[in-house]
């Protein structure tokens, strides 16, 4: 038997890889399911599905944020949903690869691509959801002119999603629908109001688990999962406190704003979601979402829905050790400071969104560039992986297996140990793919 703590996407794509090499799974999860099916996508709802000034106000209720009121440098956008299926019921489902630049050493491309097979698979991600969207089929040449312009080799791409259309609207995939199709299922339970208090260990071989209710259960094996907050925070209540745990954390900070197109770029009425991605290059290292997705500003100017677009540009930072979760108190506390590199970068992105902007359209009325809050979007490296030349940063080998044990793994994006600007969560489910193999192995 083998023990997974968490039910958030991650959680689930360990336990099916397991449970599909006939292992049983039992998945214990803090929180209870808040979404029906359990751990399925809030966003199915018809009244949020369709609206996505609704579909984000809901959202910011479930993302619970751990101390709103500190300063900048202290994170105050870090959140966690302790919930069945985890942040899978709010995420807005965007998953590109990592770019060329963005991998790190000791995996090669063509293993890169096995694992991204397998993870696409369980997250059901599509290339393309509406190729029908004439938004996009009218603002992609304007975009890659645009791209000509500023140099390098940058070129748009239609931006992957793990979600398929229901009745012309995208049906969103959660960690319930990671499940949907495993032939294995019978294999794995869950087991919801079961917070685990700590990780039993001894001689570099882990025991078992140790419930808040003070009940033990035994594994052969252990995948925690607990998100990118509680995962270090699990490992070091429990006394395995490597000293690159909490150290070179990450995370994106966004720059989003809304479009007015012009007339001669916007579809009818009816038209379907456009989605497009400018991957990041070396040269222009942001990722850029181009899309109709969510709405924060609440403009006072109405205008219909099929002539907005919003960008959604991530710039990614790097990575200092002094950048760490501090673990002297009740629970987490972050120290992260911007380089001037950054702040330059997130400059340039700026700059770039606003001039994209001018040539689609306008800025909305009360919509222009909004950095959303720091440490809100995808906190990651609080538990890296081993790159080949930074072991003292790490915590586990290259596949996620803790230093020094042979049946504890982590399935994160905690895990991602360089800076990275695309949305993690693609690359978090390759690598508990590879987790589960590597302990499946060990
Ligand atoms: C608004 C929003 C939009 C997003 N959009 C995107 C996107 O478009 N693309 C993308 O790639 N990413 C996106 N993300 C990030 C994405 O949601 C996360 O990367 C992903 O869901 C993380 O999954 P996880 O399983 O690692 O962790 P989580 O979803 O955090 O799940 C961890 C689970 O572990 C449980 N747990 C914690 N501690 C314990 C314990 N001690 N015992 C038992 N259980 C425990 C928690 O209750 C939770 O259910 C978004 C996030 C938000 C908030």
């Amino acid at each position: 038997m083998y023990l997974v703590v968490g039910s958030g996407m991650l959680g689930v794509i360990a336990a099916r890889r397991l449970a599909e090499a006939d292992q049983d799974v039992l998945v214990l999860e803090a929180g209870e399911a808040r979404t029906a099916p359990p751990g399925s996508h809030l966003r199915n709802r018809p009244e949020l599905n369709a609206d996505p000034l609704k579909f984000f106000n809901t959202v910011l209720a479930q993302a619970d944020l751990l101390d709103p009121h500190v300063p900048d440098e202290e994170l105050p956008g870090v959140n966690v949903t302790r919930a069945r299926g985890g942040q899978g019921i709010v995420w807005t489902n965007n998953c590109p690869e990592l770019a060329p630049h963005e991998r790190w050493p000791g995996r090669s491309d063509e293993e890169w691509e096995a694992l991204y097979a397998v993870a696409g698979e369980y997250l059901g991600v599509t290339d393309d959801l509406f190729p029908g969207s004439l938004r996009r089929q009218f603002v992609r040449p304007v975009v890659d002119a645009f791209y000509a312009k500023c140099g390098g080799d940058r070129v748009s791409r239609p931006l992957p999603i793990a979600a398929h259309v229901e009745a012309g609207l995208p049906a969103y995939h959660g960690a319930f629908d990671v499940m949907e199709g495993c032939d294995a299922m019978e294999r794995i339970t869950f087991r919801e109001n079961c917070p685990v208090r700590r990780i039993l260990w001894s001689d570099g071989r882990v025991e078992g688990v140790e419930l808040e209710s003070g009940e033990t259960l035994r594994a052969e094996g252990v995948v925690v999962a607990a998100g990118a907050v509680d995962t270090p925070w699990l490992l070091h209540r429990s006394g395995i406190q490597p000293e690159g745990l909490g150290r070179g954390i990450h995370y994106h900070p966004l720059v989003m704003l809304q479009v007015v197109l012009d007339n001669n770029l916007c579809g009818d009425a009816d038209d379907p979601l456009p989605r497009l991605w400018g991957p990041p290059t070396p040269e222009h290292p942001w990722h850029s979402m181009i899309l109709r997705d969510i709405d924060i500003w609440q403009s006072p100017e109405a205008v219909p829905a099929h002539r907005l677009l919003e960008f959604q540009f991530f710039v990614p930072v790097d990575i200092n050790p002094e950048n760490r979760i501090l673990f002297d108190a009740e629970q987490p506390r972050f120290r992260f400071t911007f380089s001037a590199a950054d702040r330059e970068r997130m400059r340039r992105a700026e700059e770039e969104a606003v001039a994209l902007a001018g040539r689609l359209g306008r800025i909305r009325k009360e919509s222009g560039p909004t950095w959303n809050m720091p440490g809100f979007s995808h906190l990651m490296g609080t538990c890296a992986l081993q790159v080949d030349d930074e072991p003292a940063l790490s915590v586990t080998d290259g596949d996620g297996l803790v230093h020094g044990f042979d049946n504890l793994c982590l399935a994160t994006v905690g895990l991602i140990p360089r800076s990275t600007a695309v949305n993690p969560t693609f690359t978090g489910a390759a690598l508990a793919v590879a987790g589960a193999d590597a302990l499946l192995r060990a």
